[in-house]
């Protein structure tokens, strides 16, 4: 099933939508496409360029108090599937609370980390002082281009410029 990337108006990657969705906010003049497939799109009576990238006309604005709902998949690629604590890439990643859970702790997003399983049985229930390990950076939510990337993970060569442009913003949420 082939996706489309959408831009937007300030080249900012928003979503993927499928073909048909595509074609119609171009074909409405809602968006332009950036980039197109070699093959042609077919309706009954036309020919159409097959949108690969398109970018909306008109600048939308991402409401920025949107929470994305936690998967430990999207909060093990933000922490680049790394155990935040002691750095480790091998073994079994869980989900650890900063705060426990059983001290009020939140499950949001500027509360949970990627933590190896022995990291996260040393912390146990314990504060993060008392635990005596370290973060090397604030938790925050991801940007959107991670959610972008995992719900098409292969991603044809046509997106990768506007998709690498925003590298840098995901990979800062955490050291
Ligand atoms: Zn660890």
């Amino acid at each position: 099933m082939q996706q489309v990337l959408v831009l937007n108006a300030s080249y900012e990657p928003l979503n993927v939508t499928s073909v048909r969705r595509a074609h119609v906010l171009v074909f409405k003049g809602k968006a332009e496409v950036i980039e197109e497939l070699d093959q042609p799109l077919h309706s009954a009576t036309d020919t159409y360029p097959w949108p690969h990238v398109i970018r909306l006309v008109a600048y939308v604005r991402m409401p920025r108090a949107v929470q994305r709902k936690i998967s430990r998949r999207a909060l093990f690629a933000r922490d680049s599937w790394r155990c935040v604590y002691c750095g480790t890439t091998s073994g079994r990643l869980t989900l650890d609370h900063v705060v426990p859970r059983s001290r009020g702790g939140d499950s949001v997003w500027e509360n949970v980390v990627t933590s190896c399983a022995p990291c996260n049985l040393r912390k146990g229930n314990r504060s993060l002082e008392e635990s005596g390990l370290e973060l090397h950076a604030r938790p925050k939510a991801p940007a959107p281009v991670l959610f972008i990337r995992l719900a098409a993970p292969r991603i044809p060569s046509g997106r990768r410029p506007y998709l690498h442009c925003l590298d840098d913003a995901t990979s800062t949420s955490t050291a």
